[in-house]
């Protein structure tokens, strides 16, 4: 072969070998990444771009209204050095409306984007576009709330009830009291807009904590609204109470065998007040997170029942400070009331409602937590015995199970307290027919008042 072919040869070789190499089979990809169709001013759009072989080469990406042309985003990426390298192959934008445009050029209403790519060339020739669109609309309006209902009397401890209506369908809304949060729900009435909520005051946040309903739309824009209130002290008691090695001998071992959360320490006093604080602590916690599961609808149509022929032996939010051998060790309080009647009694419920816990709880010993809808919810603890199951459709005066002294129980009697949206709250204003007709009822049920 004469040298000339060879060389010739060699050089086709070395140009199939850099086709091949540079060769780009495919146009680059543009993808949204879960579009939202309705989008407030920092909401955030998410747009990702891939391309194979020698990599992206340009962005561009154009804001489209009303006929008008704005460039958002503009990127030139430089080629990779070497033909075995790869480029640069994905790039992903995260853009907000607020961010896009001054608020005169992006006006409310609908907008598309434009994602213009491009990806470096195949033998330094042919380059690709790939052009996609996406279509948004702008809401920048937080919903505007007009409280319905007037004179809300709250107590620290208490509740109270709340029904407004909003200019817009809602993504959520509810009061908010402080730092806790209390879900809002369309009105049982089915009025457009009308929405009602049943929120708290805790029995440990002050008089003056602020409270404001809140309502957010799709886009994320949140509006606020006052509404006239009169806020009472809570009276709580303060009690002392006498923890005898005797009680700690009978009542302690069980707990410890069945909860996991407590740590073996070295007394049993230690063991004690390892319970009686981190313990309820957890408890409580546990109680709260059931909020989750309540109904959107009230499940009860009048006032709550108290335990029948039942002695109060303690109140809601009685401070107690508890004295070991004559030294005092600890300070609690008790969220509920402790009830006795006779040993073993039955435990009636309270209202209408769903059974959505029946099992043990720690200091709660034996409990069971029936769901009444709204985040409204009654607990009944330290029972000997369960008449009914998780899932249970319960109604007001059924039997729940038996009064005992499982848990932390100085004796046989119930431990009953309402919880709304995780936060104890005082059963006392629940089990009165006029509070509950007044404060409550009349609020799910009427328009105004
Ligand atoms: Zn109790």
């Amino acid at each position: 072969m004469k040298p000339l072919a060879v060389i010739l040869i060699l050089l086709v070789g070395v140009a199939a070998g850099w086709a091949v190499a540079t060769w780009d089979s495919s146009p680059p990809e543009v993808a949204w990444i879960d579009p939202p169709r309705i989008v407030g001013p920092k909401t955030e759009i998410q747009v990702e771009v891939r391309d194979q072989g020698r990599g992206l080469k340009s962005l561009r990406l154009l804001l489209r209204q009303q006929g008008r042309d704005l460039v958002v985003h503009e990127e030139s990426i430089d080629e990779a050095g070497f033909l075995w390298t790869d480029g640069t192959l994905e790039r992903r934008l995260v853009l907000r409306p607020s961010d896009m445009a001054p608020r005169e050029d992006l006006k409310e209403g609908s907008f598309t984007l434009e994602m213009q790519v491009q990806d470096h060339a195949s033998l330094g020739l042919w380059s690709r576009e790939t052009v996609e669109q996406e279509t948004f609309r702008l809401d920048r309006t937080p919903p505007r709330i007009d409280v319905l209902s007037n004179q809300h009397y709250i107590r620290q401890g208490g509740s109270a009830a709340v029904r407004y209506r909003v200019s817009e369908p809602v993504d959520s809304s509810g009061i908010q009291v402080g730092d806790r949060i209390y879900a809002g729900y369309p009105a049982p009435s089915g009025e457009e807009g009308v929405h009602v909520c049943l929120f708290a005051l805790g029995h440990d946040q002050n008089r003056e904590t602020p409270m404001t309903v809140w309502a957010q739309d799709a886009a994320g824009n949140r509006g606020r609204e006052n509404f006239w209130k009169k806020v009472f002290p809570g009276r709580f008691r303060n009690r002392n109470i006498n923890i005898s090695d005797r009680f700690i001998e009978r009542v302690l071992p069980s707990i410890v065998e069945r909860s996991e959360e407590v740590r073996a320490t070295s007394t049993p006093l230690e063991t004690f007040l390892e319970v009686n604080g981190s313990l309820r602590r957890v408890n409580n916690r546990q109680i709260a997170e059931l909020a989750a599961q309540t109904a959107a609808t009230p499940l009860w149509t009048e006032e709550f029942l108290q335990l029948s022929n039942s002695q109060v032996e303690s109140f809601f939010a009685d401070f107690r400070s508890y004295f070991y051998q004559g030294k005092k060790v600890d300070e609690q309080t008790h969220l509920g009331f402790d009830l006795a009647s006779l040993a073993q009694a039955p435990v009636e419920c309270s209202n209408d409602g769903v059974v959505i816990f029946a099992d043990y709880l720690g200091i709660y010993g034996n409990t069971v937590v029936v769901d009444h809808g709204l985040g409204l919810q009654s607990l009944y603890a330290h029972l000997s015995r369960f008449d009914v199951g998780l899932g249970d459709e319960v109604r007001k005066g059924q039997s729940l199970g038996r009064t005992g002294q499982t848990g932390l129980a100085g004796g046989d009697h119930l431990h009953f307290t309402m919880v709304l949206h995780g936060t104890h709250v005082n059963p006392i204003e629940w089990w009165d027919p006029a509070w509950v007709r007044k404060r409550v009822l009349s609020r799910l049920e009427t328009p105004g008042e």
